[in-house]
């Protein structure tokens, strides 16, 4: 495996570098918001009615901070490597938008809860490389305007949710790299069961910084002038809107131009960015400390506790199942892709066990058959379905005994898994209830090949006569006599033996 480090270059046609950081706010999955004590499961629920007076900012009112925010803020630094600061400050971030009941959003300036950390990727062509994380810290989040004919509405359902707000370094340096950076970063939150990751209901958005700069600026330390892209709804769009920043940029740079310092949009219709607004500079929101909150204080010991609650992070899971399992990387990939699925796979291998190969005989059944179902059950392709699933690890682990013991072959496990699939039944009572189990009494397998041989004298004759071709045609039709319950390969032998006597 190569080890791209961040001052790997990679140059395109102009000879530009492209240099990427990424903002991602994540909605932080706590019962309650930030500073007060409404409810978060606004999802549905009627326009403004998980309100009150602390997150509609009237005047008086004083905020109290959300333990499980703070604790969820640290897991997420420990797990990308970062230090956790022993003090914290909220800070005000003065700026009038109708979305904002108190014309100011609390976040962390100066003084964030984590810094100085690093997430690393894999890259498709089977690297890694290390993306440094620069802060990851803790704010509340807005509400929701929404605009209908001359009209603009106002939902502050979500006003004062707890967001963390993830930055990472400049370090990215290709559209491959930054969707390999936000698929794993929110593969981490969803093992932390901090964020449910999902981009389209707004509970992950990314914010790429894209610049380019020639080797000449990189070699002076320079960076170019950057455009910061919002309102991302997949990680698709963040690829392909870097992608057309990279050459937009390039281009007018070549062409004589200056890039400006603005705000762009994502058009998916036209696949370009489009101009939104100038950016603000930091001076604009005059940034102060939150009077109305006490500095943070974090102990040593509170984080030693909160970090002896870390679950196993996939990338150290992915390796136990190649190294200790033997599993192929690409089925470890996959199947620890979701912590739902990696749980359901582990549960399995408990109980089929691991040894003779059985873990990798697993993953060929979960990545194909057993993941083709779930895909057809649901909508979209999303594994985080398995929980549904009626087929428990244990049933799992006996179909593939079954096929060990040669009790049913795999053509007919498939159709057992369906009907497990459909009904959530035990592997045995379907293939007793059904009838499928494998016929290996060879009594009654040299009945069948009698049979088909005396009813085609022509081709045993043409076989015989050196067509050896025809030993398929002879094969189809004893499995479709036995209704594909021979075993494949007690059948095989004793035909050749009696089609060759
Ligand atoms: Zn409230």
């Amino acid at each position: 495996m190569t080890l791209l480090t961040p001052d790997t270059i990679q140059l395109n046609e102009h000879a530009y570098e492209l240099v990427v950081g990424m903002e991602v706010h994540a909605q932080v999955l706590t019962r309650s918001k930030m500073f007060c004590r409404c409810a978060t499961d606004y999802a549905g629920a009627p326009p403004n009615t998980r309100v009150c007076p602390i997150c509609l900012g009237m005047p008086g009112v004083l905020p109290v901070i959300n333990q499980a925010a703070v604790e969820a803020t640290i897991m997420t630094g420990l797990a990308l490597n970062c230090t956790i600061n022993e003090t914290a400050v909220f800070a005000r971030k003065n700026y009038p938008y109708p979305d904002l009941p108190k014309g100011y959003q609390i976040t962390q300036y100066e003084f964030p809860l984590c810094e100085h950390g690093w997430l690393e990727i894999d890259l498709p062509d089977g690297g890694a490389k290390r993306i440094g994380i620069r802060r990851v810290h803790l704010e509340e989040d807005t509400g929701r305007t929404l605009h209908v004919g001359q009209h603009t509405l106002v939902d502050l359902n979500r006003a004062g949710a707890p967001l963390m707000e993830i930055v990472s370094e400049a370090d990215i340096h290709s559209p491959e790299e930054a969707y390999a950076y936000l698929t794993q970063l929110r593969t981490i939150l969803r093992y932390l069961g901090v964020n449910s990751g999902d981009m389209e209901k707004g509970a992950l958005r990314c914010e790429p910084n894209i610049s380019v700069r020639t080797a000449a600026q990189r070699a002076r330390g320079e960076y170019g002038t950057k455009v910061e892209v919002k309102n991302l709804n997949s990680f698709r769009a963040v690829r392909m809107a870097i992608a057309y920043e990279l050459a937009r940029q390039s281009d007018l740079i070549q062409a004589g131009g200056v890039v400006e310092q603005v705000n762009m949009g994502w058009d998916e219709q036209r696949q370009r960015t489009v101009l939104q607004r100038s950016k603000e500079s930091a001076h604009d929101y005059r940034y102060f400390p939150e009077p109305d909150l006490p500095p943070l204080r974090v102990s040593e010991a509170w984080v030693n506790e909160i970090r002896s609650r870390l679950p196993e992070l996939p990338g150290a899971k992915r390796d136990r199942f190649e190294q200790e399992w033997g599993l192929r990387r690409t089925d470890a990939d996959i199947l620890i892709s979701e912590s739902l699925v990696a749980r359901y796979f582990e549960e399995v291998v408990a109980a089929y066990g691991v040894g003779d190969g059985k873990p990798q005989r697993l993953a060929n059944w979960m990545t194909t058959e057993f993941f083709r179902l779930v895909y057809a059950d649901g909508e979209g392709q999303d594994l985080r379905q398995i929980a549904e699933v009626k087929i428990r690890p244990a049933q799992m682990a006996a179909l593939l005994t079954l096929m060990d013991d040669k009790v049913i072959n795999p053509s007919t496990g498939k159709k057992v898994l369906e009907a497990m699939y459909a009904t959530g039944d035990d592997p045995q009572t379907i293939v007793e209830r059904e009838g499928l189990g494998m016929v290996s009494d060879m009594s009654v397998i040299d009945q069948e090949i009698n049979a088909i041989l005396d009813a085609s004298p022509a081709e045993v004759a043409r076989y015989r006569g050196g067509e050896e071709k025809l030993f398929g045609f002879f094969m189809g039709q004893l499995m479709r006599a036995t209704k594909g319950k021979a075993d494949p390969n007690a059948a095989r032998q004793r035909l050749q033996e009696l089609l060759n006597g």
